[in-house]
């Protein structure tokens, strides 16, 4: 199979019927061989129903019913775990995003050779105040701190080869960061194109203003585990041992500027309580690396790594 077009979905029931209308008629024009994968993530509208009368028109379209809304990162995941074509198209729902990109998307990954393709929607057609400027601070986070040369991290338009999808795990919110998880999962060439973005025609946005925070906050997550996450005691010993020492030193300071200079009162100095506090600081975090080291060492993941390839070695 050619294509798996992914598509995650919460109360979308207006678009479905003219989306995948218009995917099959781009499918139809380019001789593709594929399927749509519908999941829906716990609609309490009619999604589930326009899907189910989908299929019986067409049978390329499938659907995965959530039970309650988990998200749309829970929903990318079941999608990509059903997907069986060679390569791998995700889009929103809401018909944001065009069809029409998908030939184009296919063939920078069966002919230019890129593991994955993540859209840009340089033309945007949301709120300048709550979705633009936002979006555009948070893609320079994203793009400083992992290094890799993407405008748009989070555009639900993107295409995989098989092997990617098969080989991360969206979990939390982390579909804003599929591009990282990649790169951290091996994957290296990751190209990007200017798609077309539409204003949203039926329903409203599923992300309020929370998205800002827990976008950020992921971030920060995805960096440390993705670095530190089989070796804690990297990251807090380093830390621990730099505040201790720095307390350590004051100390140092302070004792011999009492028996050999005769500066009393060594209490009643602000910097006393500097050197108390970087201390305890410092063996704070070197207990949290202990503890982290423990956990890391008992995780059943400890020793999973991704291989490649293998030559001459039956298991
Ligand atoms: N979505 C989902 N589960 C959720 C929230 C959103 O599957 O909990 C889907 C939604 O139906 C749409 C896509 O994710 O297909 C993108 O959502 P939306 O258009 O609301 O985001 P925006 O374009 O406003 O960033
Ligand atoms: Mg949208």
């Amino acid at each position: 199979m050619d294509l798996s077009v992914v598509i995650p979905l919460f109360n979308e029931d207006e678009s479905l019927p003219e989306l995948s209308a218009w995917i099959e008629k781009v499918m139809l024009e380019n001789n593709f061989s594929y399927e749509v994968i519908f999941i829906d993530d716990g609609s309490n509208d009619d999604s589930w129903k326009v899907i189910e009368e989908l299929r019986i028109q067409n049978n390329h379209i499938k659907g995965i019913k959530f039970q309650r809304n988990y998200g749309k990162s829970a929903a990318l995941n079941e999608g990509f775990k059903a997907a069986q074509g060679d390569v791998i198209i995700t889009m929103d729902a809401d018909m944001q995003d065009s069809p029409d990109e998908i030939p184009e998307l296919r063939r920078m990954i069966v002919e230019d050779g890129f593991d994955m393709v993540s859209g840009w929607k340089k033309k945007r057609y949301d709120n300048t105040l709550t979705k633009n400027i936002p979006s555009k601070l948070f893609n320079a986070a994203a793009r400083r701190s992992s290094k890799i040369k993407l405008h748009d991290f989070n555009c639900g338009l993107k295409s995989y080869k098989s092997k990617v999808v098969k080989s991360i795990e969206i979990y939390g919110e982390m579909h804003r960061y599929i591009p990282i998880l990649a790169k951290w999962a091996g994957f290296r060439k990751i190209g990007e194109k200017v798609v077309e973005h539409r204003a949203r025609k039926y329903g409203v946005t599923k992300f309020g203003w929370e998205r800002f925070i827990n976008g950020f906050l992921d971030l920060f997550s995805i960096m440390f585990v993705g670095k530190f996450g089989k070796r804690p005691m990297h990251f807090f010993g380093l830390w621990g041992t730099l505040c201790f020492f720095a307390g350590f030193i004051i100390f140092s300071y302070l004792t011999i500027s009492k028996f050999f200079f005769d500066v009393t009162g060594m209490t009643q100095r602000p910097i006393f309580f500097v050197a108390l506090l970087v201390m305890i600081i410092g063996s704070q975090l070197f207990l949290a690396g202990f503890i982290g080291e423990l956990i890391a060492r008992n995780s059943p993941e400890r020793n999973n790594y991704l291989v490649e390839k293998k030559s001459g070695i039956n298991q």
